[in-house]
């Protein structure tokens, strides 16, 4: 056994005390838990700092209420739609409304081209939208329109990248390969090899050797897809790399689709197109442009978007389907949230970053000043915490060094009251005030002095 272990299998470390602790005001969490391990395959989101998961009933603001009445300071954010804080009265509103009218799917309704106005005024290339329920919809409309508009068969994908989990996007660099010339490598079993054989090319991300790779495959390549934050390693200084990379693609003829799914909305009300001054062919959203509620949504320019309404039966056509796409209730959501957003953009937007670049500043002057490897990455709102003291430029620097002080960490900030989500990838809100985030500083400090007294860190 390691030192390590040794530590935490003492019944009065700050490890074993977090989990007893935890375990004493979670009963009804473990009761639902094991009800649920044998109906259900998996947690929506595995918790791996539990013994067993916590399970939500309420949420308000930028708060979390388990089922057992704890209440918690919340940075999941649903992984990233809750722009506003959870339940804002302007998308509770329009969602009561449109429910005293039904909630009829399958038939056109007029909210749809509403939401679709919004999205083109936000949008660099928002000639025309089709909307779907996921962002790993929207990815992969994306993928098939590109395909069918040039000819070619090839998308290129980013090393580091996520763009949901379909089985086209579900490959990820073979970290033995070139740092400048990734190879390719599945994710997770059951999903053919074709797929990264003759399906796809991966790409650096962050280094200009992307540029040479898209040129030498300009002939049989569709689209090149990418994020224009990445969510594990969120930096904001991509303008450079975003501008060369849509100068190439321009100059051969690929297709540029930016996966706005989680920046949209997000990183301003204009998303990364905005903020890097980029104008993409394709443009995928999903998240915050919801409201809270499922969505995804493909948008692009009209030359290229036609093809959707053409139907599949059309030589030119390209299939798009589905039964809740669009659906009236959404699309009351969505419509809320952006025209709240917009008309208060220059109130909430500059109050994330002050709280964001608050929090990250005082994260990592704590780290720094206690020699914690610890850093905590930001591009506005968006937030990953590294345990490790390389510096990380792009995900092949990730080295994970300490993983168990990283699992000690989240055990001790969710007994602190703060809540981040197992996949680690967290946000703020607009209904974080700086007496929050004051909470979730003094939270996160004692949490890395709990991880250090047991010698982790
Ligand atoms: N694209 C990006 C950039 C994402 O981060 C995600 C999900 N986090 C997706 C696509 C897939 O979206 P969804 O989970 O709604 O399918």
């Amino acid at each position: 056994m390691s030192d390590a272990a040794a530590v935490l299998d003492r019944e009065d470390s700050r490890g074993a005390e977090a989990r007893a602790e935890l375990a004493a005001r979670t009963q009804r969490s473990r009761e639902v838990a094991e009800k649920s391990s044998d109906l259900l395959a998996l947690e929506v989101v595995p918790t791996f700092e539990m013994p067993h998961p916590i399970y939500i009933e309420r949420a308000e603001g930028a708060r979390l209420t388990d089922v057992d009445g704890n209440d918690y300071i919340d940075l999941t954010m649903g992984f990233g739609p809750h722009v506003l804080g959870h339940r804002p009265k302007a998308i509770e509103d329009a969602m009561h409304d449109q429910l005293a009218k039904g909630w009829h799917v399958g038939l056109h309704n007029p909210l749809q081209a509403e939401l679709a106005a919004l999205l083109r005024e936000a949008s660099n290339c928002g000639d025309q939208a089709i909307f779907c329920n996921s962002g790993t919809e929207a990815t992969m409309y994306g993928m098939r329109i590109a395909r069918a508009f040039t000819g070619k068969d090839r998308v290129a994908l980013f090393d580091g990248n996520y763009h949901g989990a379909h089985d086209y996007a579900l490959v990820k660099a073979d970290g033995d390969s070139p740092r400048a010339k990734p190879g390719a490598k599945l994710l997770g079993r059951g999903v053919p090899e074709v797929i990264k054989d003759d399906t796809m090319v991966m790409l650096p991300y962050h280094d200009a050797a992307a540029y040479d790779i898209i040129r030498a495959h300009a002939d049989d390549l569709a689209l090149v897809m990418v994020q224009p934050v990445q969510n594990t390693v969120p930096r904001i200084d991509n303008a450079k790399f975003l501008q060369g990379l849509a100068e190439v693609c321009r100059e051969t003829g690929v297709l540029l689709l930016l996966d706005e799914v989680v920046t949209g909305f997000r990183l301003g009300y204009g998303g990364g197109q905005a903020l890097y001054g980029i104008t993409p062919d394709l443009a995928t959203y999903g998240k915050a442009l919801g409201g809270g509620m499922p969505i995804g949504a493909l948008t692009g320019r009209a030359e290229i978007m036609a093809a959707f309404g053409k139907g599949w039966g059309a030589p030119d056509g390209v299939f798009s389907g589905g039964t809740f796409s669009g659906n009236p209730i959404t699309m009351a959501a969505g419509i809320a949230m952006l025209s709240y957003l917009k008309e208060h953009r220059d109130e909430v937007y500059p109050h994330l970053d002050e709280q964001s670049e608050r929090l990250a500043s005082a994260v990592n002057g704590f780290c720094q000043e206690h020699q914690m490897g610890v850093q905590l990455m930001n591009a506005g709102s968006i937030f990953y915490l590294h345990f490790q003291r390389e510096p990380i430029e792009t995900s092949r620097d990730v080295t994970r060094e300490n993983p168990q002080a990283e699992r000690e960490f989240y055990l001790h900030l969710l007994n602190h009251g703060v809540i981040v989500p197992g996949i680690h990838l967290f946000f703020l809100s607009a209904a974080h005030t700086a007496a929050d985030v004051d909470a979730i500083i003094e939270a996160f400090m004692q949490s890395f002095l709990d991880v250090r007294a047991d010698g982790l860190l």
